[in-house]
Order: C-alpha cells, then structure tokens, then sequence
C-alpha cells in the first residue's frame, strides 16, 4: 500500500503548526479498529502539541475499555451539546474508520455545521461520500488502524509512537483482521507489526483483554445462539441468526455482547455467508459476514440499505424481525439467482 506522497505533504502541512483545535470522530457503536486507530491518531496529534479530542457516537464495549488508558475517548450521547460546541470551533476534523456520515449519526450535524474546519477522511471502507478536503481512502488497506500506522511512518514520527499507542494501533489491526485470519493481509502489515513489538506491546494480553474478557451470560447466549437460533439455508450455502429484545433480556445483554456471533455459522464447512439480525431500540441491526468472492457490501447496499466491506458489512431493516428475515431470504434467492433453488 502506497500512500501518496502529495497527500502526506498536505496533512504534514496542516498539522505542522501546534495548537490547532482538532477533532478527530469515528463511527457509532464502534469496534476495536475505531478505537484503536482513532485513540492513536488522537494521541499522535496531542503529542503535536495540538489541542485534540476523540468523539464517537456512543460508547466503545466495555472489552474495549482497557485500550483508553487516558480516558480519552468521548461518548456523544452522554454531553452532546458541550461537544458540539468544542467541534463546531474546530479547525480540523479527522473523520476515521467510516465512508458515510450516517455513520456518526447526530455527530454528523456538528461534523456539517462547522463550514470552516478542514475535513481529512482516513478509512479502509469502499466507495467513501466524496466530501473531504483531504482523503486517505485505502479500502486495500486490512484495517484503518493500519493506515494510521502507515501514515504515521510516512510523515516518519514513529519515534513519536509508545507503548500506547502502539497497543491501541494493533488491537485496531487484531479485531479487524479477525485476529490475522481475512483477506488483506501483507508482508508489509506483519513488517509494521513487528516494528508495533518493538515499542513493547504485549500481545498475549492485548489478544486476551479483547477476546476473553466475556461474563458468564455472554457465552451462554452463544450457545443459545448457536443451538436454538441458527438455521441454515443450503441451497445458498448461507445461514442466519436472530436476537430479540426479550432474548437480550434473559441475558442480561451487554453492549458488545454479540460482537463477533456473526462469524460462527461460516466455521460450518459448506456456509459462506452468515447473517445475524438482532433487535434494537428504532430498527433491526444487520451484519453480514462472506467468503471468497460473496460480496456482502453489494448485498447490504442493494437490500438493507447499508455498506462495508466485501466479506463484511451491515444495514439497518425498519421491519419486524419476521420480516425482515423474510425480505432476507427473498433477497438471497434474487442475488444468487433461481440456480440454487
Ligand atoms: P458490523 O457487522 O461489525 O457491525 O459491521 C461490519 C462492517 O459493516 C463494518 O465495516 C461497518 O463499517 C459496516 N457497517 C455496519 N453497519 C452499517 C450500516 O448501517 N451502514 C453502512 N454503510 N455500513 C455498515
Ligand atoms: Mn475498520
């Protein structure tokens, strides 16, 4: 992955100068990679000399939690009218790990109604909104994390990178690239790696505070899942699973609980897509998991009015649950066509 040195020039030049206000935002419910490489690009910046502040949508899970170890991250939901007023003055904002504004939701309003900011987009998502005075736009890229390293090394301050940030940039690669098991991955991203090892992570407790920091009820609504919830659809070499409401309840469903149940129906030798619906407060949350050439971000764009990657992406169904599983199975037979049936 190249980046282009025209672009690194013109970031180099607008962060050259410390004591800028800046804002750096990533996307609702966000995962390790919005955390890791929004935390650490924030960090690069107040190590500038900036004056620099992380903004999300709504809090990261709590098996995130131990990536912000200076309590950097801030929740719009909780103060979003205080925060408003800090972006609305900003002169730069750095728009990290998303390719719509609807990922930031109500963030997105202060994001539009600063006119005067300057707006970098840095992310690995395809086709971004095309609204950025400056755009890092590498869907190559495995994780934005990833580009945030290589960004940093090719302004060359890695010398500026510690421990920290170094933890916070390889959780974003490790939860992205499905702990180093999808596609995108490079010689070059196990050489930068290498290079994070070097600042003195540790990757035995990173790995584990992100991937077995579950409570007892998390992992028994995954058996549940898996034994009572999953139905397979052969003739399309897929699967899905739902959450409702009343489910969640008898779990005592924590945010970020079902992170990663998606992926579970494609460990079954013959399924290459897996769905996973699950019940929210104004809508039915969609993520979607392939592959090989399945290309879910076509399907979640075509049916479900959402995005992503090829083997993962999401949406959003204003349909009850019963539904929305049947406009998902009528969609399967459209996008696979009548062969399969
Ligand atoms: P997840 O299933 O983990 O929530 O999301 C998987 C991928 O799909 C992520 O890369 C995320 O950016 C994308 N994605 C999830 N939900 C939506 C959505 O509602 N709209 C769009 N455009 N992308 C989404
Ligand atoms: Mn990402």
């Amino acid at each position: 992955m190249e980046l282009k040195q025209e672009k690194i020039d013109a970031l180099r030049k607008l962060i050259a100068t410390p004591g800028r206000r800046i804002a750096v935002v990533s996307h609702v419910n966000p995962d390790g990679d919005a955390i890791g490489s929004g935390l650490a690009w924030n960090g690069l910046l107040n190590k500038l000399g900036h004056q620099s502040r992380f903004f999300v949508p709504n809090a990261p899970p709590q098996f995130l939690e131990t990536t912000d170890r200076n309590n950097e991250i801030r929740s719009f939901k909780n103060r979003g009218a205080e925060y408003a007023e800090f972006i609305a003055d900003c002169d730069v904002i750095f728009c990290l790990d998303f390719n719509n504004t609807s990922r930031i939701e109500e963030l997105g309003e202060a994001v539009r109604e600063n006119m005067m900011a300057t707006r970098v987009l840095i992310d690995h998502h395809c086709e971004p909104q095309p609204e950025y005075d400056l755009m890092f736009s590498y869907p190559e890229s495995s994780s934005t994390a990833f580009l945030v390293y290589k960004i940093i090394e090719s302004l060359g301050m890695t010398d500026l990178i510690d421990e920290t940030m170094a933890t916070q940039i390889y959780t974003g690669i490790m939860t992205d690239t499905g702990n180093f098991s999808y596609g995108n991955l490079t010689p070059d991203l196990f050489c930068s790696v290498a290079k994070l090892m070097e600042k003195g992570i540790n990757i035995p407790v990173i790995n584990s505070s992100v991937f077995n920091n579950h409570s007892e009820k998390r992992m028994r609504l995954l058996g549940y899942m898996l034994n009572q919830k999953m139905v397979t659809i052969d003739r399309h070499n897929a699967a899905y699973l739902t959450l409702n409401k009343e489910e969640m309840t008898e779990y005592e469903f924590q945010p970020g609980d079902s992170e990663g149940f998606v992926n579970y129906p494609l460990s079954i030798k013959h399924i290459r897509m897996s769905a996973f619906f699950m019940q929210t407060l104004s809508c039915i949350k969609v993520s979607l998991r392939s592959q090989g050439d399945i290309d879910v971000n076509k399907f979640a764009r075509q049916y479900f009015n959402g995005g992503g990657h090829k083997n993962a992406a999401g949406g959003k169904s204003f349909y009850s649950m019963e539904k929305t599983v049947e406009h998902f199975l009528a969609a399967l037979d459209e996008f696979f066509g009548s062969q399969n049936q």
